[in-house]
């Protein structure tokens, strides 16, 4: 004799006075769970621009382009396959984080599914090379604490950020650097040359 599978009774029975287990999405809002991986969104107090959602990203969803003393980042969503590696490996932990937005279905074109946001450059005193976004210089120097003011570049960001520092730049002049210019905001590879050649 064959008796009946009690747990699916159980699930039956339960279902007639609960209702369905399914959502009537779209006829009605679908409240998606705590944890679903929906479309993922920068924020901008909390992302300083470092980069490392674009390197990560394994679907190539995210735009990094520095010009014009700015990086822009764009996350498009279009290509996105809601990973989460972005939100994994963000050092701030909330500069992006996938949301509970799953509904992107458009009329419109798709590169409009696409959130850019913008963050200031620092440039080298001397060739003019990009060095970092500010925010992520001031990121490092607040977690390396007394430890920045063994970086001039570091220290001299650090000061300027308390007013304690002008941001007048001086490039050296001529080819060759003084001693004066280690006290400058360099990029590495100038870092280099103003130590070695000084
Ligand atoms: S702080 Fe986070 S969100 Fe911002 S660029 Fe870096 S990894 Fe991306
Ligand atoms: S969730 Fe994954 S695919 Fe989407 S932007 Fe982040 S890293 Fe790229």
């Amino acid at each position: 004799m064959r008796y009946p599978k009690l747990r699916e009774l159980k699930e039956a029975i339960k279902a007639l006075f609960k209702g369905p287990y399914t959502s009537r999405f779209p006829y009605e809002p679908h409240k998606p769970y705590e944890r679903f991986r929906g479309r993922p969104e920068y924020h901008q107090e909390d992302c300083m621009g470092c980069g490392a959602c674009f390197q990560v990203c394994p679907a190539k969803a995210i735009d990094l382009i520095d010009s014009m003393d700015k990086r822009t980042l764009t996350v498009h969503w279009d290509l996105c396959v809601f990973c989460g590696q972005c939100q994994a490996n963000c050092p701030t932990e909330k500069g992006i984080m996938l949301s509970r937005e799953f509904d992107l279905a458009t009329t419109g074109k798709r590169e409009e599914l696409k959130q850019t946001i913008e963050k200031e450059l620092f440039i080298c005193e001397c060739c003019g090379e990009y060095i970092a976004p500010k925010e992520q210089i001031l990121w490092v120097a607040k977690r390396l604490g007394p430890l920045t003011f063994s970086n001039a570049t570091l220290m001299l960001f650090y000061l300027m950020n308390l007013n304690l520092a002008s941001g007048e730049k001086n490039p050296p002049k001529g080819e060759e650097f003084l001693r004066s210019d280690r006290i400058k905001i360099l990029c590495p590879r100038c870092r280099r040359e103003a130590v070695i050649k000084s």
